[in-house]
């Protein structure tokens, strides 16, 4: 998969070159461009924000670099890659969105900064490309650099190759199929007492069947303590077909 990711601060990337992501990139199955947005800037100060139309506080960016910068990375006419602009405004990120967008050939990032990028750009990206505008919650962050990280590691493990066990996707939080509406319950590991705290005999029966069942009840009482809304909207029918199979 190949990546571009455009923003005024390109060091914020240099975890991208560490862990899974940094193998990732090694190994050639992710392509990742970093490229700095005032190298599309004309005037000796570089500049890349200019005050808001209609007055307020803060700054706009401006749209001549982006437009520049996207004509350079995808030129119009060519293939064109998926547009992901982050902004709180967006549509919220989720592991569906993940899978939806690890399955693309070529993602382009637009980070913005400020008050957000000038919105003829996104406006007139939409003519030539598919843009989508994703939010990673309801609160600000003060730029949009940290969202893609979010969103390319959350798109990046997905990618087949890239996690050692590619079982484990299946059995995340939020996972498609019996997961989808679901949070991972409890994980333990080696030793089985610490601290005068056991692991539950049941992870250590060897019994499969029991030991699914037990995941999927922790998992569900998990996710109606933490995430009531999300238990709601879990399908029985889903649910039955789980304890069915196990
Ligand atoms: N004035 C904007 C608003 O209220 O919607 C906030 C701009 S924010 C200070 C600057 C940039 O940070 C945004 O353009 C976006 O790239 C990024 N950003 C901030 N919060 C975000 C969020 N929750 N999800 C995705 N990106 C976010």
């Amino acid at each position: 998969m190949k990546l571009d990711i455009v923003t005024i601060f390109p060091e914020y990337f240099a975890p991208l070159d560490v862990s899974l992501l940094g193998k990732a990139r090694r190994t050639g199955l992710l392509d990742v461009h970093v490229h700095d947005l005032r190298q599309w800037t004309h005037d000796r100060h570089r500049t890349v924000d200019d005050t808001p139309y209609g007055g307020g506080p803060g700054m706009v960016m401006k749209p001549e670099p982006w437009g520049e910068a996207l004509d350079t990375i995808a030129p119009p006419g060519g293939p064109a890659p998926r547009l992901i602009v982050p902004t709180p405004s967006g549509r919220p990120f989720t592991q569906a969105m993940a899978a939806e967008l690890a399955a693309e050939p070529w993602l382009l990032f637009a980070c913005g900064r400020y008050e957000g990028i000038d919105s003829r750009v996104v406006d007139e990206a939409r003519t030539r490309m598919p843009v989508d505008e994703v939010s990673l919650g309801d609160f600000v962050l003060a730029g949009g650099e940290v969202a893609v990280l979010v969103i390319v590691e959350a798109v990046g493990r997905l990618l087949p190759g890239v996690l050692g066990n590619a079982d484990s996707v299946a059995d995340d939080s939020f996972a498609p199929g019996a997961m989808e509406s679901l949070l991972e319950g409890p994980v333990y590991t080696k030793p089985p007492v610490w601290r005068g705290r056991s692991v539950p005999d049941v992870l250590l029966s060897g019994h499969h069947g029991a030991i699914a069942r037990w995941r999927r009840d922790e998992a569900l009482r998990r996710t109606v303590r933490n995430r009531p809304e999300l238990a709601a909207r879990l399908d029985p029918a889903t649910l039955d077909a789980h304890d069915r199979r196990v």
